[in-house]
């Protein structure tokens, strides 16, 4: 176990979500940059930690991978946790704007991973791209390629995101380069200067020396993107997968572009994490003395054995045929809750069958228990 998520957090093994959320905000709380002015690199490495373990305590289906595993796979199959794939930024408004201060550039973590360079443009727009996908179980056991339909910005190629048609840009001459206009209102003693983004230039300061006729200056022009998407075998409900470079473009910089997987369940079926819960119906003689029964499941046909004695309500397992588990080493496997059907309506020879059943002098109304 390379990390030890609990021990970040101070928590133990059975700690509930209430404890782990509770956790996380005390340890929040001590190392926010305001209490840590003098040990900022070593605070946002451990407020980073405790991020890392809250994210993956917090969420059940990963929790419970770590707990099995010792790891977890982050995003879109990496094991090294990004702030890409902190998903409880708008969680924690009553610690005031703890993210926004830390993603705010007076904190902010200087390397390819931060938050900003990762994220977001340059002047804090978000460039990135979300979309649901639809996937049946089915699709979750076998694993599955589909592809999805979505319009974005993407770099205009004649210009290279530039705007420019011969790539060089000039100082803007409304706001001389700064980037900002500056309104003034009101009159003598009242006057209010408001700053504004320059419209001309968009706040980039400089703008295309000659404009760029494909894009018109804007360096990225609309396309639909057809693209295929790898759904990974034994992928949980709301996966997130990120594919790097698939979302809008502005003057040369671009997001990504974020499938979450919507597994939509089915009446017959239950998903439990891994494993596969169905209900079968067998006869009384089957119950009584064992049987196999072919089962189909998606495309498989599974042998159920049952034992002879079978109780109603007994749940049966099939090994290793469930969905397959996300670090690939292994499946869970299928649950059969066993239903006894009673017949409604008898033949003549199964009726007297039946009477001989219960006339059985030694055991008389007991072999149902026996
Ligand atoms: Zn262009
Ligand atoms: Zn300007």
């Amino acid at each position: 176990m390379a990390k030890d998520y609990y021990e970040i957090l101070g928590v133990s093994k059975d700690a509930t979500p209430d404890e782990i959320k509770k956790a996380f905000r005390n340890l929040a709380k001590k190392y926010h940059p305001d209490a840590n002015p003098d040990n900022k690199a070593q605070a946002e490495e451990k407020f980073k930690e405790i991020s890392e373990a809250y994210e993956v305590l917090s969420d059940e289906q990963k929790r419970r991978m770590y707990d099995q595993t010792g790891h977890v796979e982050f995003g879109s199959g990496g094991s090294n946790f990004t702030w890409q794939d902190f998903s409880h930024f708008n969680d924690f408004s009553d610690l005031g704007d703890i993210f926004n201060r830390i993603f705010g550039g007076n904190f902010g973590f200087g390397n390819s991973d931060s938050f900003f360079s990762g994220f977001q443009g340059d002047r804090g727009e978000n460039l990135d791209l979300l979309t649901n996908l639809r996937i049946s179980l089915e699709d979750v056991y076998y694993g599955a390629k589909k592809t999805i339909k979505y319009r974005r910005n993407a770099e205009c190629q004649t210009c290279h995101g530039t705007g420019s048609k011969d790539g060089k840009l000039v100082t803007c001459k409304d706001c001389n380069g700064t980037g900002q206009q500056r309104v003034v209102q009101g009159q003598g003693f009242f006057r209010m200067v408001t700053v504004t983004t320059c419209k001309t230039c968009g706040g980039r300061g400089k703008v295309p020396s000659v404009v760029c006729p494909d894009c018109h200056g804007t360096g990225s022009v609309p396309v639909t993107e057809n693209l295929e998407i790898t759904v990974p075998k034994g992928a949980p409900d709301r996966l997130r997968l990120r594919i790097k470079g698939k979302g809008q473009s502005h003057f040369g910089r671009t997001g990504d572009l974020y499938v979450v997987l919507n597994v939509e369940e089915t009446p017959d079926m239950k998903r439990i994490n891994d494993d596969i819960y169905i209900v079968e119906e067998i006869s009384f003689p089957e119950a009584a003395l064992g049987a196999e029964k072919e089962i189909k499941l998606f495309r498989e046909t599974l042998t159920l054995k049952i034992p002879a004695g079978t109780q109603p309500g007994e749940v049966l397992r099939i090994k290793g045929a469930g969905f397959q588990h996300m670090n690939g080493r292994g499946s869970g496997d299928v649950l059969v809750e066993i239903r006894v059907a009673v017949p409604k309506h008898l033949s003549q020879s199964q009726r007297e069958l039946i009477e001989k059943l219960m006339d059985e002098p030694a055991k008389k109304h007991s072999w149902l228990r026996s």
